[in-house]
């Protein structure tokens, strides 16, 4: 344990231990009674040992649990497990992904900043910069995902935060991560990735040169559809001077029972992760050959626009998230839209759900659900048809899947009917 009386200790684990031990086992020592599994510490507040003592960790001269809203034991090895995993020296838990977004802005951004944000990231990151953030004077650039010289051009003496998400949601668009860290470097900007759909088990953007990793715990960090949950991974610096005094005035708090969740996640998350891109590997080569199927977007396909880029990115993984195109009878939205409603609804065992990382396999409709508030041309502008369907690959068996997606194909237009 760390020498140091004024350091929370860490469990003891020899140097060089390795990211799946790390999994398992990184955070705090065990409490007194020596539990094997990680406790779970509700409890709202902590009891001080004197009156000088408490003043001293108030002041921040001493390491401590004060209080949950900030300071919580079972959030504390949540938030350093997955630091150990993303390889950056600290982690801050936030009450939701979002939450941990929110968390960037307030703590790096003020009135008469600039951000560049790629165009293709999740909904909600849309709104936040391009409409929330706004409202406080911060001014939001939006650019294509995979046009660096875009990244570049939109560069501003006011530039202070790029922000990323690789791969992206549903078109799974892989930015160059270190293509865009070198743009931050010369701005003197920083770069933040969110990392949900890789996971530190296939892509550490740090190592790219990424400042900032965002994560939603809600998807394949947990892993199960459990709990909401976010967190940031950052250097101690950028946590303890940026981030941590956000979060002690703002409350943006994960639970420590959705802490406790997603930690129990971290320790099966490489081998889920592994399995699931496996299967979804599997099942995007099967779509890709079928005569019903116009285009599948998935990144460990030789046909992905990114296939090189994502390989040498994600430790040689195309991720657990499928989109591809129906056709329908005839080639209008309306057709392919019915082709794609009709392919869902005649499923029995994928969920319905616009939620992905589960080990349910999920399927959507993200035309209609995730991106049903843009407008039909801003849709197309991100190449999000109606005939577009997304599969979130889980631990099901994939001849199910295929089974299941079979169920609702049409027969191909110039194919002879069956009678
Ligand atoms: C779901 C999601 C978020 C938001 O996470 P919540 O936990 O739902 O707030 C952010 N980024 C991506 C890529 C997501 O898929």
């Amino acid at each position: 344990m760390s020498g140091d009386p004024r350091k929370i200790p860490r469990v003891d684990l020899p140097a060089g231990t390795r990211r799946d031990t790390l999994a398992v086992r990184e955070g705090l020592p065990a409490s007194p009674w020596g539990e094997n599994s990680e406790a779970l510490f509700l409890t709202s507040s902590f009891v001080q040992p004197d009156a000088a003592t408490a003043a001293r960790r108030f002041a921040n001269e001493e390491e401590a649990f004060i209080y949950s809203r900030f300071t919580n034991p079972t959030v504390a090895m949540f938030e350093r497990r997955l630091a150990a995993l993303e390889g950056t020296e600290a982690c801050i838990a936030a009450a939701s992904g979002m939450g941990a977004i929110l968390l960037l802005g307030m703590g790096l951004l003020k009135a008469g900043d600039h951000v560049i944000c790629s165009q293709s990231v999740f909904g909600s990151t849309v709104m936040l910069f391009g409409r929330e953030f706004a409202k406080f004077g911060v001014e939001t650039s939006f650019v294509p995902q995979t046009d660096v010289a875009a990244w570049r051009a939109a560069v501003r003496p006011n530039t202070k935060l790029l922000f990323a998400e690789s791969p992206t949601n549903p078109l799974t668009e892989v930015c160059d991560i270190r293509a865009l860290a070198a743009i931050a470097s010369d701005c003197g900007a920083w770069l933040a990735v969110d990392n949900c759909f890789c996971t530190p088990a296939l892509q550490r953007p740090v190592e790219y040169g990424a400042h900032i990793v965002i994560h939603s715990g809600t998807k394949y960090l947990d892993g199960q559809g459990r709990v909401i949950a976010g967190a940031l991974c950052a250097s101690q610096k950028l946590i303890d001077e940026k981030f941590m005094p956000v979060m002690r005035t703002a409350g943006i708090t994960l639970s420590p029972f959705s802490a406790w969740v997603v930690l129990k996640g971290l320790e099966t998350l490489s081998i889920r992760m592994e399995a699931q891109s496996k299967r979804a590997l599997e099942l995007a080569r099967w779509l890709e050959a079928r005569p019903e199927i116009e285009r599948v977007y998935y990144p460990g396909l030789a046909s992905h626009p990114q296939h090189e880029l994502a390989m040498a990115q994600q430790a040689g993984s195309g991720g657990a998230v499928v989109s591809f195109i129906v056709r329908g009878a005839a080639s209008d939205p309306a057709s392919a839209r019915a082709a794609a409603f009709r392919l869902i609804d005649s499923t029995q065992i994928c969920s319905i759900t616009a939620n992905l990382g589960d080990t349910k396999t999920t399927i959507t409709h993200p035309a209609s659900t995730s991106h049903g508030r843009l407008t039909e041309e801003q849709r197309l502008a991100a190449g999000i048809t109606q005939g577009m369907v997304r599969v979130a690959v889980g631990l099901d068996d994939v001849a199910d899947i295929q089974a299941d997606i079979l169920r609702g194909l049409l027969p191909p237009a110039d194919a002879p009917r069956d009678r």
